[in-house]
């Protein structure tokens, strides 16, 4: 049976990914909207492969590149955020939401609003609007699937439990490609090198966030939401060979983990297919070849992200949101080679340090208002020692 399929964010890593499956299945999909930000040329191509009926840019100023791009297909082009939020609107099977940022709140928003399945890859958003979300999901009848590696995991664990039983869930982190570095070698590390993980292939803002720590920190928020099981009963252990995505350990001490390649199309082919499984191109697991899998403590001293993440749940209200924006716009600054890598996590800390405790926010706009306000504040303190 042929299913409908949006996806949020089609120009990008995840984006080819989900597209790699689909591709492979093309009887079981029909595209209905693609989108991206402003890879006009890129998304029409996609567009015109797939069959999609609707292509969508949220920044507007590209929408005539991408009319171009699409000539005579007859597939329907729109461009701004208004358009977007339209689009993710659309009544489809499943949405793929893989947009990175904040910006892929207002879309994942509606996609639940209209009570859809959506695999959520854009964790920024679930971070930003936790309480949020999950109420809205409960409101609407949506079905929210993890897509990231380690909650794609966790939920597959879950599968079959109760809640109630679970004594710890445990993320485990790859510590990225800096993970061995002295603080002194941290402070000058370039974007080239942060971005070049040694397992994962993805865009550059989650490999900076991987390279920090933050990544982590985000899926620790992300985590409590997904599982209420409470922060105390949340853990991280690095894990460098990314072959475990994650664990969850039950009353009587058993302990369930799932393992795999790490390649996101098996995260994505088990939202994909859910309940039920798909084939994907990748090799069996083989661990004899692997030989030896370790683990290690983090170490919040060179990587404070972590530990940042655990006290803006513990503050709660709109910690979180203000901690994604600061993220966004030092990761930007990082990668425009404004601020050194240390700079990071440590602009995050500031910016949460100078934001006024505002309560819970209780709805998009909220959010959205708390997430200008904290970009608006991280850029007055980056003007201020940029290079520090
Ligand atoms: P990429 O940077 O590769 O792709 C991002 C996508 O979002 C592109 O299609 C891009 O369009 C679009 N986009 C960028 N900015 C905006 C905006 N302001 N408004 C609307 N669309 C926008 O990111 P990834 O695929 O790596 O990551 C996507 C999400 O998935 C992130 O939240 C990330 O944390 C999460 N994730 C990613 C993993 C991975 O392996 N890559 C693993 C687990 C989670 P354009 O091309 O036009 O810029
Ligand atoms: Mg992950």
């Amino acid at each position: 049976m042929t299913r409908t399929l949006t996806l949020l964010g089609a120009t990008g890593s995840i984006g080819a990914s989900t597209l790699d499956l689909v591709r492979r299945n093309r009887d079981a999909w029909q595209i209905d909207a693609l989108t991206a930000h402003c890879s006009a040329a890129e998304l029409a191509a996609l567009a015109i492969e797939f069959g999609a009926k609707l292509a969508v840019v949220s920044d507007e100023s590209c929408l005539p590149e991408l009319r171009d791009a699409l000539g005579s297909s007859g597939i329907e082009a729109a461009g701004g955020r208004a358009a977007l939020v339209e689009a993710a609107a659309r009544p489809v099977d499943m949405t793929v939401a893989a947009i990175v940022g904040c910006a892929g709140l207002a879309p994942v928003m509606a996609a639940i609003e209209r009570g859809g399945t959506i695999a959520l890859a854009n964790k920024e958003a679930l971070v930003s609007a936790g309480e949020m979300m999950m109420e809205a999901v409960s409101k609407h009848g949506a079905t929210l699937l993890p897509t990231d590696s380690e909650h794609n995991a966790i939920f597959q664990c879950l599968s079959g439990n109760r809640m109630s039983d679970v004594a710890k869930i445990t993320l485990t982190a790859s510590g990225g490609p800096l993970r061995t570095w002295s603080a002194e070698r941290l402070h000058a590390a370039t974007p080239a090198e942060a971005v070049a993980h040694p397992n994962w292939s993805m865009g550059a803002k989650i490999s900076v966030d991987s390279a920090t720590m933050m990544n982590k920190g985000l899926e620790y928020i992300e985590a409590y939401h997904l599982f209420p099981v409470g922060l105390e009963k949340l853990g991280i252990v690095i894990h460098p060979q990314s072959v475990i995505h994650s664990m969850v350990e039950f009353r009587d001490r058993s302990t369930l983990a799932q393992l795999g390649p790490s390649d996101m199309r098996v995260p994505i082919a088990s939202c994909l297919a859910w309940p039920r499984r798909m084939d994907t191109p990748m090799p069996a697991l083989d661990l004899a070849a692997i030989g030896e899998l370790t683990f290690f403590p983090p170490d919040e001293t060179r990587f404070p992200a972590t530990r940042l993440a655990r006290e803006a749940i513990r503050a709660g209200g709109s910690a979180p949101a203000i901690l994604n924006a600061a993220n966004e716009i030092a990761v930007a600054a990082f990668l425009a080679g404004q601020i050194r890598f240390t700079r990071i996590a440590a602009l995050v800390e500031e910016t949460l340090a100078r934001s006024n405790d505002a309560p819970r926010p209780a709805s998009l706009d909220e959010v959205l208002a708390v997430d200008q306000s904290a970009r608006l504040q991280a850029r007055s303190l980056l003007e201020t020692n940029a290079l520090v």
